[in-house]
């Protein structure tokens, strides 16, 4: 049990955060009281059932509902911001020192009316403030929108790179179009400087996870776990140095495995490959990231330094610049002893 303390206090890396899975509660009630004059009345643990997991979901659709339902509340561009500020505020609370959030400018954009630009400006203004945690922005390109709403977001992306954007990602249901439909405005996303990580071997098995590598070019997979339904795509992720973020919590709020005792996470650090712990969506999830490496401590006999570790693997494929991930490891470094 010795093995818990000091969790909290350990610096901690948190590469796959979205915005959108990180709104509180009691935020998500006050704006649609604010902004759309609903739920006046209703005590915030009336509506928590529609935002959080409840344990009846069944699928991963079931999950991106909850989404669909709270997002209207967000309508302007100071709503984005200060749920960005509160994400920033809450990751630092967590101890996590380097957080990249990623949101879907499109998504926004979709439910608010608000531009692509508008929405990124917004996020960018709500982390202004933070202090004591250095964060970075992946733009996500909606997997069921098609090509053309990726060549919005790569372009959006390079646009702010001097304001902190650093990568994208490819996300959402997965099952809707194929990864190969994003080939080439990935290509173009690498080639301007960005970096490229891709959900992929959750919902779908092991060849997304190729697909993601060898054709999309990610350098980093979100999830991934179902690779280890295969023993060629973890030789692959092993020979070019891809890092797995893995969210244990919500690989089983999705379905991806059917519990934590289930999950293969031991299986694929026995096998070598490069994993780091994130939490995903913890608004939906209702967790922390502290609350992950304790569970992934008490599930599977990881240690302390096993966690640092991950965090310094973390920091090396983080998408922030060369200084910046110099920076980040040396504050790791100094905090193992
Ligand atoms: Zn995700």
């Amino acid at each position: 049990m010795g093995e818990f303390v000091g969790m909290q206090s350990l610096p901690k890396v948190e590469l796959h955060r979205h915005l959108e899975g990180a709104i509180r509660p009691a935020t998500i009630l006050d704006l649609f009281r604010k902004n759309r004059r609903e739920y006046l009345d209703t005590p915030l643990r009336e509506i928590l059932p529609c935002i959080q997991i409840t344990g009846s979901e069944r699928s991963l659709a079931d999950f991106l509902a909850k989404f669909e339902f709270f997002m209207p509340c967000i309508q302007t561009a100071s709503d984005i911001s200060r749920i960005t500020a509160e994400a920033v505020e809450d990751c630092a609370a967590d101890g996590i020192v380097y957080a990249e959030l990623r949101f879907s400018p499109a998504f926004i954009r979709r439910l608010t009316g608000l531009s692509y630009s508008a929405a990124v400006e917004a996020v960018i203004r709500g982390a202004r403030g933070a202090r004591g945690i250095d964060v970075s922005f992946i733009l996500v390109v909606p997997q069921p929108e098609g090509e053309r709403v990726a060549w919005d977001t790569v372009r959006l992306a390079a646009d702010y790179m001097s304001d902190g954007v650093s990568g994208v990602d490819v996300a959402d249901d997965t099952r809707v179009l194929g990864l190969e439909e994003y080939v080439r405005p990935m290509a173009w996303a690498r080639a301007n400087g960005l970096g490229v990580t891709v959900h992929a071997g959750e919902a779908e098995g092991p060849l997304s996870v190729r697909t993601a590598v060898e054709q999309l070019g990610a350098t980093r997979i979100g999830h991934g776990v179902r690779s280890i339904e295969s023993d060629a795509a973890i030789d692959m992720l092993i020979d070019r140095g891809v890092l797995l973020e893995v969210c244990p919590t919500s690989n089983v709020h999705t379905q991806a495995t059917s519990s934590i005792r289930d999950h293969p996470l031991p299986a694929l650090i026995e096998r070598g490959a490069a994993v780091c712990i994130n939490t995903d969506d913890p608004g939906i999830s209702n967790i922390t990231l502290t609350g992950e490496y304790e569970l992934v401590c008490e599930a599977f006999g990881l240690t302390r330094a096993d966690l640092a570790l991950m965090n310094m693997r973390a920091a090396e494929c983080a998408f922030a610049s060369r200084e910046r991930r110099a920076a980040l490891l040396s504050r790791l470094e100094e905090s193992r002893g």
